[in-house]
């Protein structure tokens, strides 16, 4: 029955940032992909707002998958009672794990390490190597500079216009659920 479950990669902060608004998204964002009985697909940390986001699946009685390099196991406390959780040598493999297994991927406000995933799966899809869905989660404008990045990027000529089109920008955790619904059908 999993195998057949869609899962939903959510990238997010170690961290659980400053305002309490970003925490009550990871909470609803976790409860919203139990109750439409998909299965998250995370860093497998038990820190910030990954810690949140598992939590809340796991309080819901969905199904969770986490993958965590070796060397994060304490720092990010690694969080082993997931229904699979993964230990990879590097973090190139987990976030290679953690993709595989995915059909959408959700970014949650967060720092670098959540912008390298971004990025990795937003220039994955502008090569053309898959058409999974990439939204981000715009909790109080967060991602607005990333957006205005990628349009600086494309206005000063060094992307296409369908490079936004990879992206679905989504304001609350309810227009998530609507879009993922649509993507995820
Ligand atoms: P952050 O958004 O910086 O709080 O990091 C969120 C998650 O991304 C954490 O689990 C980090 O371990 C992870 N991360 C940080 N850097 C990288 C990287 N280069 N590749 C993959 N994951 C990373």
């Amino acid at each position: 029955m999993t195998s057949q479950m869609k899962s939903v990669c959510v990238y997010c902060g170690a961290r659980a940032g400053n305002h309490a608004a970003f925490g009550q998204a990871a909470d609803d964002t976790g409860a919203m992909i139990a109750a439409n009985a998909w299965r998250l697909v995370y860093g497998a940390g038990d820190v910030g707002l990954m810690g949140r986001v598992a939590n809340a699946v796991q309080s819901a009685n969905g199904k969770t998958f986490g993958v965590i390099p070796t060397h994060l196991l304490e720092w990010e406390v690694g969080k082993r009672d997931l229904d699979h959780f993964i230990i990879t040598e590097t973090m190139h493999e987990r976030k290679k794990v953690m993709f595989m297994n995915s059909d959408a991927v959700v970014v949650l406000p967060g720092g670098a390490g959540s912008l390298d995933e971004f990025f990795e799966v937003l220039t994955w899809r502008q090569l053309g190597l898959h058409e999974k869905p990439i939204f981000l989660l715009n909790i109080n404008g967060f991602w607005d500079p990333l957006t205005a990045l990628l349009n600086h990027v494309i206005a000063q000529g060094f992307a296409d216009n369908s490079l936004l089109d990879y992206v679905q920008d989504v304001p609350d955790v309810a227009m998530l659920e609507t879009a993922l619904r649509d993507a995820l059908s």
